[in-house]
């Protein structure tokens, strides 16, 4: 057995048996999957993408993507969850110094520290590579961060958060941007109302305004400036991988509920079962080959881009663009395939539904991950004209 499939394994267990359980509760209350992220934690899995000579298990974006599914299978919230908590690790980790490995990282493979990532903002919503969030710099040993977050997924859970900021430099051209590590108790961190989203229900994904938060230089994440190498490199081929995984496990969890729900409604009137229908078999085979030829393209994405292959990057994009069109499509036909049952009020179809929604929207959202897939075919910068 290689490593990879042990580990995926044991989050399989986690998955089957807390995830399970509090699945449709975290739903239902808007909580934060907690239980499954700190058993995904103490379970040693917490630095699932950080290297090893910092503690962790030093694995990459296939890793990611399988754990994400394994996850995503039975809760969608705690997939997005620990994704973005590996993205942020991930981040930190591209170009961490002695003090940031000896004070994150380590803490993240010893499962006692999460993270997560603060890009998103109002003014530039899905293109979340234009951060307006000032960076000031306010002695040589720190900044002052001031500015507007959204969906900030972890939001009040998570002990520090990747902020995107300016660049501090006043001329820096957009795109000339900053990250730094904000603490969880930093001074003039202010959190919007709890989140309250039609799906996604557990994963906290809030607003945040930070008012003159003193950071250190030391949490400086890189080079000033850089970040523009960190979204294209770090950010968004984790952001992919984890999104592409959690909602292909929506995805193959609502085929999973149209098998055996066409195994075992019987008629009363005639004794026939559902699954001998044969328009209905036809419907099931199409359903299965789309989730089966998505999970081969997400996975070879992802070996492709942790071997540096040639098309990683228009597979990635295309990857989770896939993904996104997947759950959609699978979990609306399966509703159909599972009638009035799963229309119910509270059925796990419906909790897919709304989950798998989210796919869409996400960013990189479909519409500009195409774009990306096209230019990142003809060689053209995925920014630009
Ligand atoms: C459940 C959930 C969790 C999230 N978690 C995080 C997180 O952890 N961290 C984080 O930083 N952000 C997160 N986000 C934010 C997310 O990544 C997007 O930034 C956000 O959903 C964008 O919303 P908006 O209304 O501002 O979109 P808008 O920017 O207003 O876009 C609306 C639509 O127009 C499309 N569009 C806009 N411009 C173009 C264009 N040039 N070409 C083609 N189409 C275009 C978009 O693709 C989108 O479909 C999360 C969002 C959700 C819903």
């Amino acid at each position: 057995m290689t490593e990879l499939t042990s580990i995926v394994g044991r989050v399989r267990e986690i998955a089957r048996t807390v995830l399970a359980r509090d699945a449709a509760a975290v739903d239902e209350q808007a909580r934060w999957p907690e239980a499954g992220l700190r058993a995904l934690q103490s379970g040693g899995l917490g630095g699932l993408v950080v290297p090893a000579r910092s503690g962790g298990l030093g694995l990459g974006l296939l890793a990611l993507g399988q754990v994400c599914e394994a996850l995503g299978r039975e809760c969608a919230s705690t997939g997005i969850s620990f994704g973005m908590h590996c993205v942020a690790s991930a981040v930190i980790a591209a170009k961490a110094t002695p003090h940031q490995r000896g004070r994150y990282l380590e803490a993240i493979s010893a499962g006692r520290h999460f993270t997560t990532l603060a890009l998103s903002e109002p003014g530039s919503g899905a293109h979340f590579y234009y951060p307006e969030t000032r960076l000031v710099a306010e002695s040589p040993t720190s900044y002052r961060v001031s500015g507007k977050k959204v969906f900030v997924t972890n939001g009040g859970h998570a002990d520090s958060y990747v902020v995107s900021t300016v660049a501090s430099e006043p001329d820096a051209p957009p795109g000339h941007f900053s990250c730094v590590l904000v603490a969880a108790d930093a001074v003039g961190l202010s959190w919007g109302p709890p989140w309250d989203g039609m799906g996604m229900r557990g994963n906290s994904s809030r607003a945040l305004e930070l008012r003159d938060v003193p950071v250190p230089r030391q949490d400086l994440l890189g080079e000033e400036g850089d970040q523009i190498w960190y979204v294209f490199e770090v950010v968004a081929p984790y952001f992919l991988m984890a999104m592409a995984g959690t909602y292909l496990g929506v995805a193959a969890s609502a085929l999973d509920e149209a098998t055996a729900h066409m195994g075992k409604r019987t008629y009363g009137h005639s004794g026939g079962r559902l699954g001998h229908v044969p328009v209905l078999q036809h419907r099931l085979g199409e359903l299965w080959a789309d989730v089966q030829r998505t999970r081969r393209l997400v996975y070879w994405a992802a070996s492709e881009a942790d071997e540096h292959g040639p098309e990683a990057l228009a597979a990635l994009c295309s990857a989770k663009a896939e993904v996104a069109g997947c759950v959609v499509r699978v979990v609306n036909d399966v509703m159909t395939l599972c009638g009035g049952s799963a229309y119910r009020d509270g059925s796990r179809l419906e909790r897919l539904l709304r989950d798998g929604r989210a796919a869409h929207v996400m960013a990189p959202t479909t519409d500009i991950l195409r774009t990306w897939a096209g230019r990142a075919v003809l060689g053209l910068p995925l920014l630009g004209d």
